[in-house]
């Protein structure tokens, strides 16, 4: 059976799982087979990033010249491709890596993405891959915006990337912070999912926090388990309960 990927990760288990710490947002090849990036689209992030929901594709924006007492304010500044040493920054590596791609000199650089979505509170996105970048000016100033694809995952996995596309992020936030963290069966903390409770063959297409709620894997699971032995009729309902999950 596939790894399930948790929908919900904290910090700690972020250096758990990647076995180091992450300062930065940006990481290239901090691994030795892929890269990691942290992102957000909350209200005050400080870059725009952006999913674009049809498509699934990842529009990351890079990062900006670090803040420095006698220089101008990093964000009137273009974001930088080198450092003043002459070295990539962690956007010259990424642009590059995406040159090198296009020219067909290598494979697309695999990354994995983790989504800040609370105080603490992380989403495990699963892995992309980076197709494109531009350097672009804003309107302001220029900056990076990154272009990453979901990869194309076993069948057990995708859904789940389906799944945390449907519930937006405030609805997640508000949820999370209502169900206080936990699963509101068992009150567990860990391995927990959003829990979508009214499947859309029902008329759950709108989604409010109302009909959104944290389960753990296990009361995830045994919820799809039921529904399938309980009505296997209703294989739309049933096959979106498991998609959900995996
Ligand atoms: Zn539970």
């Amino acid at each position: 059976m596939a790894v399930r990927y948790k929908s919900i990760i904290s910090y700690a288990e972020i250096v758990k799982r990647e076995d180091m710490m992450l300062q930065k947002g940006m990481n290239f090849r901090i691994k030795s087979t892929y890269s990691i990036i942290l992102m957000s689209v909350r209200k005050g992030a400080p870059y725009r990033d952006k999913w674009h929901d049809e498509t699934g594709i990842l529009e990351y924006e890079g990062h900006d010249e670090l803040r420095r007492k006698d220089s101008a304010n990093p964000k009137v500044i273009d974001q930088p491709m080198c450092t003043a040493n002459g070295s990539l920054t962690e956007n010259g590596k990424f642009y590059e890596a995406v040159q090198k791609h296009k020219a067909g000199h290598s494979k697309a650089e695999p990354v994995q993405v983790y989504e800040k979505i609370a105080q603490g509170v992380w989403c495990d996105r699963g892995r992309y891959e980076l197709i494109d970048a531009k350097f672009i000016h804003d309107g302001a100033r220029n900056v990076f915006r990154f272009f990453l694809k979901p990869m194309s995952l076993p069948l057990s996995r995708q859904p789940y990337l389906r799944e945390t596309r449907v519930i937006p992020t405030i609805v997640k936030v508000e949820v999370w912070k209502r169900d206080q963290g936990k699963c509101v069966i068992c009150g567990s903390d860990k391995n927990l999912h959003f829990d979508h409770d009214i499947p859309y063959s029902k008329g759950g297409s709108s989604i409010t926090a109302q009909n959104v709620r944290l389960l753990c894997a296990k009361h995830n699971l045994s919820k799809s388990d039921k529904i399938m032995s309980v009505a296997p009729w209703l294989t739309s309902v049933a096959s979106f309960f498991i998609h959900r999950t995996g």
